[in-house]
């Protein structure tokens, strides 16, 4: 399947385009929790100061003088676990290099034990206006299967110092987890959707290899959840985060509806598969077309950066495509699905052509929904996502 030269070229200025967004990851946190699989580490606080000039060194790197960006997203690891002074400097660097408008998506992802009133102080004194709370139970015994280290009252503790300075406030959920009842998720979406936040976004447990908990289901220590216990929840949250007051615009995403567009502008640059610079230990980056990522080892990052050297270990340039198919999975992702002609301009490719069969399959078993302009997945389909992006790609 080849596209036409012209479409081709039409669609290189959209992945070549310069980024308009940056991922920098901070992988520091407290402990590891149990089905933390993220480029993330605990016990190695000494190593925070050296890591965060590496940092500062890789973007002088890539970056040859500072760049107005439409988002700006720190995750982690806990980026808020640094200490003070150092969550100070890491900022005072970072906005030298991204120095955030009043338009600027600007988050930071934290934990709710680690913030203080001067963290905040200092979120706001560089511009953040974003904050996503891993809160994920608001049961002690569900945290503690988790293996995380807060409670549930510092999740209220963490909102009450925010919001009043930063109004953009979201939190992770997790469902699916091992003992979990469904009367459990239940006040866990109460609990969390009571909350002054602006956004939830909200998994499935995964029990990704080498994790703690993926150690314990093998050994049977732990049952996993039913498949349709955990299909029933993923349609309890789609009820309730609606009857709320937000918008499903993801899989796993919810705005809250009103007057200001609460989606997360940074995560629908990846699901609109475009450019985005990424620093920091195992963090992803599409620049100019190619796929990076970076070492994830803490200490080999920094002296591969010390020495001068790029840390990136990985790179690859999808062919046209398959990189329109991933395109397709990443926009299906989204409620608003393909628009099949700004798809075709985009990636060169129709859809159509691209997977006619699965289309017309999916279209058949009330999956997907094609009303000859867009292509989207049904209620059902979201349940069934993952199995449907796999044949996809
Ligand atoms: S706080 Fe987040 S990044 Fe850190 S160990 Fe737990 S899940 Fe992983």
């Amino acid at each position: 399947m080849t596209p036409s030269l012209e479409a081709e070229t039409a669609a290189e200025p959209f992945f070549l385009a310069a980024p308009r967004s940056a991922y920098v990851h901070i992988p520091f946190c407290a402990h590891k929790c149990g089905y933390c699989d993220f480029a993330s580490v605990a016990g190695q606080d000494e190593l925070a100061d050296r890591y965060l000039d590496a940092l500062d060194r890789e973007m002088a790197s890539i970056l040859t003088a500072p760049k107005d960006l439409e988002t700006i997203f720190v995750g982690g690891g806990t980026p808020t676990y640094l200490n003070e002074a150092q969550l100070d400097r890491f900022l005072d660097r970072l906005v030298r290099w991204f120095p955030p408008g009043p338009a600027t998506e600007f988050t930071v992802e934290s934990n709710p034990n680690t913030l203080t009133r001067e963290k905040v102080r200092s979120l706001v004194d560089h511009g953040v206006n974003r904050v996503s709370l891993g809160a994920q139970s608001f049961h002690p015994h569900l945290l503690e299967r988790l293996e995380r280290n807060h409670d549930p009252a510092s999740v209220y503790r963490a909102v009450d110092l925010l919001k009043p300075v930063i109004a953009n406030v979201s939190i992770d959920l997790i469902f699916g987890i091992p003992g979990q009842t469904m009367t459990d998720w239940q006040t866990d979406l109460r609990e969390g959707l009571a909350l002054p936040i602006e956004h939830v976004s909200s998994y499935g447990l995964t029990y990704e290899k080498g994790t703690l908990l993926w150690k314990q289901r093998r050994l049977g220590i732990i049952e996993p959840t039913e498949e349709e216990t955990e299909a029933a929840m993923y349609e309890y949250l789609l009820e309730e985060t609606l009857r709320a007051g937000f918008e499903q615009y993801e899989v796993s995403n919810f705005a809250r509806q009103g007057e200001l567009d609460r989606r997360s502008r940074h995560n629908s640059v990846y699901w609109a598969n475009a450019p985005y610079y990424g620093f920091g230990t195992g963090a992803a980056a599409f620049v100019d077309g190619h796929r990076t990522l970076n070492l994830r080892p803490l200490l080999t990052y920094i002296e591969t950066v010390e020495e001068g050297r790029s840390p990136i270990h990985q790179s690859e340039s999808l062919p046209p495509e398959a990189r329109a198919r991933e395109t397709a999975v990443l926009e299906l992702r989204r409620t608003q699905g393909i628009d099949l002609s700004a798809f075709q301009r985009k990636t060169g490719f129709h859809f159509r052509d691209l997977a006619p069969r699965e289309l017309e399959g999916f279209v058949e078993l009330g999956l997907l929904i094609d009303d000859g302009n867009v292509v989207r997945l049904s209620p059902r389909g979201f349940l069934l996502a993952d199995g449907i992006f796999s044949r996809i790609v």
